[in-house]
């Protein structure tokens, strides 16, 4: 019979016609987190995959001994036992570099739109773009180039690194902060040639105060404190913007909301939140966050990609057990 593996949170269509002439039998409808175990227990899945909304806890690893996988397409484990899975011998994988590009020119989108007001001006325009529309330029005039500023960016692996490509290509000076990582330099490929650039890591204080732009790019904390508190927001530079595409945990919201108020920040974007999929109103209908509902690693090529990942994974663990037999 068939292997089972269900994708709660969906697959690409390249990843599920890769499992499909493989022979796996792959279903992708969403089923809700509390019918989810009951699901799985019913139709003998054996391969569970899902992306950042579908959890799996202790509940369903415990409920459902016949799950063999459990494979997080994109980076962050946060929504998954992973200790608890692998001490019942299920094997947790993810696909950690697929997404690195996707999530950083996300981090530029939002860089570009915060320096020219996009984000505000797109929601002012509709209703008073033809009533209006001198009182919208002038408010929307203030607009600052990217190229020439210096972005500090916390957490140098492979989102950051990616994130400091795309910001040297646009003219911009790049420090960074990270808790182990030492690159003195990174390569990047522009018209078909390869160049290194040597890049500066400097501590979080220093960076805090120099940059121009922030962004982040650090996994949830093991004790699930902010990065990004109080404390640290007062060392920002005066007009500074702040992108967090992280985990909404790393940023503390009270903070980031006081630090707009009081101008000490000019822009803030948000691809993740504190309590997701509810983020808070305020911070939802603040005029100067430019948001985005956590589509960091949502094209078409990051999915595709995560997708051949995952079944190349699958395929391959199989093999290997049926050689083990
Ligand atoms: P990575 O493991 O390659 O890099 C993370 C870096 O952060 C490491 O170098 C680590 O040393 C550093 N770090 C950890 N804690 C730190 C701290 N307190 N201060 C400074 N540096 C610290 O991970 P990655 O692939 O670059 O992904 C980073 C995070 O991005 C993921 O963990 C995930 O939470 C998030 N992410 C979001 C999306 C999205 O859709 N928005 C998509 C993918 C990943």
């Amino acid at each position: 019979m068939s292997k089972r593996v269900h994708a709660n949170d969906g697959i690409s269509s390249n990843g599920k016609q890769a499992l499909t002439e493989a022979g796996f039998k792959v279903t992708s409808d969403f089923v809700p987190q509390d019918k989810l175990a009951e699901y799985i227990n019913k139709e003998n899945v054996e391969v569970l995959l899902v992306r950042s909304a579908t959890k799996v806890r202790k509940d369903i690893i415990d409920a459902c001994p016949g799950l063999k996988l459990v494979g997080r397409g994109g980076v962050g484990m946060d929504n998954i036992d992973r200790e608890y899975a692998t001490n019942r011998r299920i094997r947790v994988f993810n696909t950690p570099a697929s997404s690195s590009i996707s999530v950083a020119e996300l981090v530029m989108a939002h860089l570009f739109a915060l320096m020219r007001g996009l984000h505000e001006s797109n929601r002012h325009m509709p209703a008073r773009g033809q009533g209006e529309f001198k009182d919208l330029k002038k408010t929307y005039e203030k607009g600052l180039e990217l190229r020439g500023k210096t972005l500090g960016i916390i957490g140098f692996g492979r989102i950051g690194q990616w994130t400091a490509r795309y910001a040297l290509g646009a003219g911009m000076n790049v420090i960074y902060a990270d808790n182990h990582a030492t690159a003195e330099a990174i390569e990047m490929e522009i018209g078909g040639q390869t160049v290194r650039v040597a890049v500066k890591m400097v501590p979080l204080t220093e960076l805090l105060a120099k940059s121009d732009a922030v962004t982040l790019h650090v996994p949830a904390q093991k004790d699930g404190s902010p990065v990004l508190g109080r404390g640290e927001l007062a060392l920002m530079k005066q007009g500074a913007v702040l992108v967090n595409t992280a985990r909404g945990g790393s940023v503390d919201e009270d903070a980031l909301l006081a630090a707009l108020e009081n101008g000490k920040l000019r822009g803030v974007a948000l691809d993740v939140f504190t309590n997701e999929p509810t983020p808070r109103a305020d911070v939802l209908a603040h005029p100067k966050i430019s948001l985005t509902p956590h589509i960091g690693a949502a094209t078409a090529e990051a999915q595709g990609r995560i997708g051949s990942e995952l079944a190349d994974i699958i395929i391959e663990h199989y093999a290997q057990q049926s050689v083990d037999a």
